[in-house]
């Protein structure tokens, strides 16, 4: 029988994270700036994504090798079609404890309340600042910052909270307004993190 797999410190392995698509609706250009992610950008092919019956296969076989946290990100997870369907399937593995989701929340409006109820615990939302100018300034000028936190507000109302909230910092485009979002989450019991 073959050993649990765990890395060169000898720590178990725990926590699967899994991308379904690598499209995002941002630019951010700390991840994929718009000069290189451009119109003419080849993403995946369809037919090179994982299916779900595929992904579901592999984290089962991952739960079994002692994964106990699974976490669906991107690309944004969220532009991946009937994305809740691989959420129950996921929710529904035994021995898979905990399952989280990383987005940038424009989707979440519509999504969040088919997301919890398909069995999704927890939600991670990237915001980099409630500041429009600077919050543009980030996510390479698509989306609005009004779009995150209407997500955010659908998270919680469909029972995800409290969420984890990342700010990406950098010096001198939104740096000057990282206080501004920490006070105003101050009390609601999301966590906020800032990430350098
Ligand atoms: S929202 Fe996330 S996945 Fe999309 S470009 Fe920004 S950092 Fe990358």
């Amino acid at each position: 029988m073959l050993g649990r797999p765990s890395d060169t410190l000898g720590r178990p392995l725990r926590d699967l994270r899994i991308s379904v698509t690598d499209r995002c609706n941002f630019r951010c250009g700390y991840c994929m700036p718009a000069e290189l992610f451009g119109e003419h950008y080849e993403f995946l092919p369809r037919a090179e994504l994982l299916t779900f019956e595929e992904i579901e296969r592999l984290a089962r076989l991952c739960v079994g090798l002692g994964v106990t946290k699974l976490r669906v990100t991107g690309g944004e997870p969220l532009l991946r079609a009937d994305l809740p369907a691989l959420i129950a399937g996921l929710a529904a593995l035994p021995g898979a404890s905990d399952l989280a989701l990383t987005t940038n929340g424009v989707l979440l409006p519509r999504l969040a309340a088919p997301l919890a109820e398909a069995g999704l615990r927890r939600v991670t939302v990237s915001l980099d600042s409630i500041d429009e100018e600077a919050f543009l300034a980030m996510n390479g000028g698509k989306l609005s910052v009004a779009r995150v936190l209407e997500g955010i507000e659908a998270a919680e109302r469909a029972g995800l909270a409290p969420l984890k909230l990342n700010c990406v910092v950098r010096r001198g485009v939104n740096d000057h307004t990282i206080v501004e979002l920490a006070r105003r989450f101050r009390g609601t019991g999301h966590v906020v993190r800032f990430i350098e």
